[in-house]
């Protein structure tokens, strides 16, 4: 081994959020660290995230606001270090915070002061972190020592552990590459195919007209249908990847395993304790689609859909953008705040209302017989909204049927630009009753066909990555690469919008920092 490779206990390839919160955690169980950045400077997707500002976790997370492949797979890292965890870290770095909306905790000043705690946190542990490193080869290292060979622009490294925490696809301008799905490929683990999420959808076709709304901002609830469209190819992309690098050596099986046993030791040896903080006893998203009779798949967002000059964003479309697929609609209830004048429709969504009885209530539905004092259970589907349909203004006797009535009354619940482009593309086949019916049920549920979305140029995630299934879930470490470990957004598991992605971040590096 040549005198010039530096020797760590720990290398982590990626300053990120994950990266370096892992570093951290690992040196101040007084692992010696290494960190190798690509970039000049550590954390810069902290610095922009959340607007500047950072929305560094969310009050409700649980393994619910996160897509996966197997989605059981993130819940043991998010239990072991919780919302709670990190905000007492930022608490005591004396770093002023609010909670915005849904439990999304941003800072008040600027997202640095969360990067300048992270590399303090890093600090106290003694890591040493190498920018403008760029990696050129990757292997296991052969010789007594054993473990991991890097080779980067700065100079070459070894280490008994290895953890990638490079990230995903998402904004290769901010330095994103994939290099983690290369290593994994590398050493033969699965890859779900990387796709761009919380991203923006483009329109095109007879729907190119809607980017004449540009600007236009309307509160509404977004869900991507057809959900369950696979991608040609299957669940997983597999090595091909590697196919694209230059440099990246596969290890012989021999040494990965020889690998394996020196380190399944030192991993034991560490084992996280959990802190027990009272945890938060309902999720507010989920309360509230149970509320509103959306708990189920495909998932619902009650959030803004704004109108870009290529098509549709804003955070209800963002979100639901997790879930959509090439092929697939993007279904916008333009009118989630009324009633849908014909209840039979059987996919409006409805309420079942338990209401107790006195003993001798017989009136209307279907009673439960009383039981041991227990009174009789009445239960009654009760249609959401507001009681109020949204061409109520037409159906009033001897109301006028005709655009301008229409116009009138969908400003009444719509910016008044997008109220008068629904008149003039969504308005009812004549002016009868069920006509109108037809034209409200249209608005509760408008469908998009969107041509694609706007890539990972602006996809704020990346949906898929290293497969779950390949990895511990309590350490993160590779199953059958003892020493090996994946965090962050480079793991097939992608949060919804509101702080989430960051508390995946977190998690899994602590996590993985307590193992490595
Ligand atoms: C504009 C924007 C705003 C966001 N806002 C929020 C928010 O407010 N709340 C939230 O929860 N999430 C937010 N996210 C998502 C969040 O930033 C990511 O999910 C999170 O940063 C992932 O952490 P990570 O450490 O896994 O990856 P990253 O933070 O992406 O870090 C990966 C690191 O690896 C480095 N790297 C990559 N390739 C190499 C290589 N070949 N060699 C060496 N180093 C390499 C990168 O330069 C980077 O420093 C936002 C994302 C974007 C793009």
């Amino acid at each position: 081994m040549s005198a010039d490779v530096r020797q760590f206990d720990v290398i982590v390839m990626g300053a990120g959020a994950a990266g370096l919160m892992c570093a951290a955690v690992a040196g101040q169980r007084g692992r010696r660290v290494a960190v190798l950045e690509h970039n000049g400077q550590a954390g810069r997707k902290i610095l922009i995230s959340g607007g500047g500002r950072c929305n560094f976790t969310n009050l409700h997370c649980g393994p619910e606001n996160f897509l996966s492949e197997n989605p059981h797979f993130a819940k043991s890292a998010l239990a072991l270090y919780q919302p709670l965890h990190f905000l007492e870290l930022v608490e005591r770095y004396g770093i002023r915070w609010h909670e915005k909306t849904l439990g999304q905790l941003f800072c008040d000043g600027s997202a640095r002061a969360i990067v300048e705690m992270l590399l303090a946190e890093c600090a106290r542990g003694g890591v040493e972190i190498v920018l403008n490193a760029t990696c050129t080869t990757c292997c296991v290292a052969g010789g007594p020592a054993g473990g991991f060979h890097v080779k980067t622009s700065a100079g070459e490294f070894q280490s008994e552990s290895l953890v990638v925490a490079t990230g995903g696809l998402s904004i290769p301008k901010l330095g994103a590459t994939g290099l983690g799905y290369e290593i994994a490929a590398q050493f033969g683990l699965g890859i779900v195919e990387p796709r761009p999420a919380l991203v923006p959808l483009v329109l095109g076709g007879d729907e190119a007209g809607w980017t004449g709304l540009a600007g236009v901002a309307a509160d509404v609830v977004a869900w991507a249908d057809k959900t369950s469209e696979k991608h040609p190819s299957g669940a997983k992309a597999h090595a091909d990847i590697a196919g694209n690098m230059r440099g990246l050596k596969a290890p012989p099986p021999s040494e990965t395993r020889a690998k394996a046993h020196s380190n399944i030791a030192a991993s034991t040896a560490v084992r996280a304790k959990a802190l027990t903080y009272q945890s938060y006893p309902f999720k507010a998203q989920q309360v509230s689609a149970a509320v509103e009779g959306r708990l189920r798949t495909p998932f619902h967002f009650k959030e803004k859909m704004l109108v870009t000059h290529r098509g549709l964003s804003g955070p209800a479309v963002l979100q639901a953008s997790l879930y959509w697929r090439p092929g697939a609609e993007l279904v916008v209830d333009f009118a989630s705040g009324f009633e849908v004048s014909h209840p039979s429709h059987k996919d409006q969504p409805q309420v079942l209302r338990l209401t107790a009885l006195a003993q001798n209530d017989n009136r209307v539905g279907h009673p439960t017989p009383g039981v041991h004092g227990i009174p009789p259970i009445r239960i009654e589907r009760e249609w959401m909204g507001h009681g109020a349909v949204i061409l109520k203004a037409l159906r009033e006797p001897g109301a006028r049927r005709d655009l301008d009535a229409l116009r009138k009354a969908l400003r009444e619940a719509l910016p008044r630009r997008l109220a008068d482009y629904l008149a003039e593309i969504g308005g009812p086949q004549g002016w009868t009753n069920a006509a109108l019916e037809e034209c409200e049920r249209r608005l509760h549920r408008w469908e998009f066909h969107p041509a694609g979305t706007e890539g990972f140029e602006k996809a704020e995630v990346t949906v898929g990555g290293v497969d779950t299934a390949e990895l511990q879930a309590r350490t993160m470490e590779a199953r059958a690469v003892p020493g090996l470990f994946f965090i962050g957004e480079v793991v097939d598991v992608t949060g919804q919008l509101g702080g989430f992605n960051f508390q995946w971040a977190w998690a899994s590096g602590v996590a993985a920092g307590r193992a490595c």
